[in-house]
């Protein structure tokens, strides 16, 4: 997947904060790498294998915290920002769409917010759930790749069929696929592939960098498409990410 020579040392990962909406985030000083996907997708596992500490895990499955979105700064110079999963139905209405409306705030908002790691259960055929939230990010022009997770559980033929079918769904949506990792938290898969991307990205340093592509062949008429919807009423202000870019803020 491209020519990516610099994978990212991880010396040090400090706890910032939670955040329970956009306004309690930190500040946009440094470079932010999300990484969002269905409860039990195996997030804990693989921000672990990553960043290779138990301190990531410990406090995204805290209870209180697992809803919150949560910041950690790594080697000092970009944050891993571990955000609450999606489509389970946990909580109350209010809570539930206060803490979804957090969530589609600071990926639509953020300008700082790199890339998003879009989490697939390798060993699932296509969800709706996650086919609704990629088809959102791609909407909202929100930089992301697909991560699948688990490799090591299915044989290689299931895990790639399953990998198949759901690039089949989403193809149409794109000019050109967002870019596909393959991850175990178990083999350690993948790991050099994802620091890789956040690598490459931290390398090419702020830059202005055109605007994110709009998918061209979406269909009409349905957004929001899923359950991390915003509330009805919250107008999408202009888009702050032009304000300031990162080169390699697109990484496919
Ligand atoms: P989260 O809810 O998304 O944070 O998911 P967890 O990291 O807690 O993982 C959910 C379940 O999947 C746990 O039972 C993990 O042991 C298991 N799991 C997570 N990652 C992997 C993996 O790479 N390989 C295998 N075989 N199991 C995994």
């Amino acid at each position: 997947m491209g020519n990516r020579f610099f994978i990212v040392n991880i010396s040090s990962a400090i706890f910032d904060r939670s955040a329970p909406d956009l306004d309690s985030c930190p500040d946009e000083s440094l470079p932010e790498f999300a990484f969002i996907g269905r409860s039990n997708v195996g997030k804990s596992s693989l921000l672990n294998m990553l960043a290779g500490k138990g301190i990531l895990a410990r406090v995204s499955t805290t209870p209180g915290f697992t809803k919150l979105i949560n910041f950690f700064t790594m080697s000092k110079t970009w944050r891993l920002v571990d955000l609450p999963g999606y489509g389970f139905a946990a909580g109350a209405k209010h809570e539930r769409a206060r803490f979804n409306q957090a969530v589609a705030r600071y990926l639509k908002h953020r300008p700082n917010l790199c890339c998003v790691f879009a989490l697939l259960d390798s060993g699932l055929a296509p969800q709706e759930i996650d086919l609704e939230f990629v088809e959102w990010l791609a909407r909202n022009s929100v930089p992301f790749v697909l991560v699948f997770t688990k490799t090591d559980r299915g044989t290689p033929e299931e895990t790639a069929a399953n990998i198949a079918a759901f690039t089949a769904r989403i193809a149409g949506w794109f000019e050109k696929l967002p870019e596909i990792y393959r991850c175990s938290a178990t083999t350690a898969q993948g790991r050099s592939e994802l620091l890789a991307v956040i690598g490459a990205t931290l390398d090419a340093g702020p830059a202005i960098s055109e605007p994110m592509p709009t998918p061209m062949t979406l269909p009409p008429e349905i957004e929001p498409p899923f359950s991390m919807r915003v509330r009805a009423g919250n107008v999408r202000e202009e888009n702050p990410r032009g304000k300031m870019k990162f080169k390699g803020s697109r990484p496919w």
